[in-house]
């Protein structure tokens, strides 16, 4: 395992990820990380984005919401609001909050929340591009 970090990912439901991998990219805030082995201690906010991470040749993608990341020990835990793996979106799901989503932008009446809008319209567009609808 010398070549390889212990990459956790979990949410207040499930752990969605637990396996030693070669290399992560993650959403932070300001801008992506990227993270090998024995990386540098580190704790970051996480913006709405994809997670990827390569294991023997394969590349994963997990669509996070947002939440905190921990490096230590080698050792990467993600603490996310919502995270799925590209093949666990449901793209049908994901088209239909974009449609609402899109649709109280462009009508933007009194009672509209904008910004909750605009962040239901980036979380839906993440997960359409995680599960490879983009
Ligand atoms: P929706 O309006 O469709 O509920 P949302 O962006 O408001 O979308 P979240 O609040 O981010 O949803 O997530 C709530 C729960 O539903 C989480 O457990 C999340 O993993 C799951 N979820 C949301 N959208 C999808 C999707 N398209 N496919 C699979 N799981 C999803």
């Amino acid at each position: 395992m010398a070549d390889k970090i212990k990459l956790e990912v979990v949410t207040p439901e499930r752990v969605v990820a637990n396996e030693y991998v070669e290399f992560v990219v993650a959403p932070g805030v300001e801008g992506e990380i990227g993270i090998l082995p024995f990386h540098a201690p580190l704790i970051t906010s996480l913006d709405i984005g994809i997670l990827r991470y390569t294991v023997e040749g394969r590349t994963e993608k997990i669509a996070l919401t947002g939440g905190f990341l921990e490096v230590k020990g080698n050792k990467v835990v993600v603490l996310a609001n919502a995270a799925e793996r590209g093949e666990e979106i449901d793209v049908e799901r994901a088209q239909r909050a974009l449609e609402r989503a899109r649709e109280r932008l462009t009508k933007r009446t009194p009672d509209i929340d904008v910004l909750r809008a605009e962040l239901a319209m980036r979380r839906a567009l993440n997960r359409l591009k995680a599960a490879g609808k983009m």
